[in-house]
């Protein structure tokens, strides 16, 4: 089957889905007052509609699926979750971007029902520090996660680091703990989102500063494979772990782009800077809709636009990025 493709000949290998806007963080710039349940909402997608979800994508040449949120581990049935986009054979990889506060009793668990890669966000090395930016107290659970996942085996573990301007004093601590880690570091830009424009004003700090850094330490940028999305990679011969940087204020990083976005109540969003999104809830109800489903899917994405609007201060639908998952 051959990839979905727009009409800028990018091809969709890559689906990140959401499964719960429910977070029980308060990252500064996600969530700073937590989470407010919405009484109004639509209730989020069941086990047996993720698994069409998983199905549709799966049939039109998607290999890989994450799992985000809001926090996709708040989820009581995510490890049923797993094992049903495992059930999917099109289906290689399924990764999930966490808090980690579940990571360190489940991930051997959930490797055992699928999971082959997980994102981990960790802003801080320093306890007092994680406890200001996320608002909870538990920087030994989450580091006792990234642990346990290099323990369970996961061939990749990533860090996400969201990039501000406190970071440039902390890199040095980062890089030595990456040292002798066979973690992948990614500093990702501070996105402006709708509810966080004053945040956005005083914090963030372009990558590319970032980078000249890493370059002057003799970082070295590795080569892009053809299907690789908008991070850039660097290594260095001394350590055993990666950095990936991820910018997207550069000006081709929406060229790269390979991936769509599932929101947890079933719209589909081609971008995550995009506008309402594309209701696909009502051909989830059962396995026969499957033609139905792949067919809206497909025609949608004549509707994807060559880049986000974000250097215009556009942030779209994002209010904060626990809608859609970042
Ligand atoms: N709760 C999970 C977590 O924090 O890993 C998954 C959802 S979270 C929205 C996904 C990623 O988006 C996290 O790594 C988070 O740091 C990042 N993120 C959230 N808001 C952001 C923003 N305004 N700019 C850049 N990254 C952001
Ligand atoms: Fe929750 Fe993730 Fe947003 Fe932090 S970044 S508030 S953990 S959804």
């Amino acid at each position: 089957m051959l990839p979905l493709t727009d009409t800028f000949q990018r091809k969709f290998y890559y689906l990140r889905l959401s499964i719960t806007d429910v977070c029980n963080f308060r990252c500064t710039y996600c969530l700073p007052d937590g989470y407010r349940p919405n009484k109004d909402r639509d209730s989020f997608l069941s086990v047996d509609e993720i698994a069409r979800v998983a199905q549709a994508f799966g049939q039109l040449g998607t290999t890989k699926i994450r799992l985000t949120g809001g926090e996709p581990s708040m989820r009581r049935d995510f490890s049923d979750i797993i094992a049903a986009i495992h059930q999917q054979p099109a289906i290689k990889q399924i990764a999930m971007t966490t808090n980690g506060y579940r990571l360190a009793k489940e991930a051997a668990n959930w490797r055992a029902a699928g999971l082959s890669a997980v994102n981990v966000s960790l802003d801080s090395l320093d306890a007092r520090q994680f406890h200001q930016i996320t608002g909870q107290n538990k920087f030994t659970e989450v580091m006792a996660g990234i642990d346990a996942s290099l323990e369970a085996g996961f061939p990749v573990v990533k860090i996400n680091v969201v990039l501000m301007k406190h970071l440039t004093q902390q890199l040095p601590e980062f890089l030595d703990w990456i040292k002798h880690r066979p973690l992948q570091l990614r500093f990702i830009e501070l996105m402006e989102t709708g509810e966080g424009n004053d945040y956005f004003a005083k914090h963030h700090l372009s990558g590319e500063h970032l980078r000249r850094q890493l370059v002057d330490q003799g970082w070295q940028l590795v080569a892009r494979a053809p299907d690789a999305g908008p991070a850039q990679l660097f290594s260095h011969p001394d350590y055993q772990g990666q950095i990936g940087l991820i910018m997207p204020y550069d000006k081709d990083f929406c060229d790269s782009c390979n991936r769509l976005r599932v929101s947890a109540i079933g719209k589909l969003h081609l971008c995550l800077f995009g506008e309402q999104g594309i209701d696909l809830r009502d051909l989830l109800h059962a396995d026969d809709q499957q033609p139905l489903l792949q067919a809206r899917i497909q025609s949608s994405l004549a509707n994807k636009k060559q880049t986000h609007f974000l250097h215009q201060g556009m942030t779209g639908m994002a209010r904060n990025l626990s809608y859609i998952g970042g």
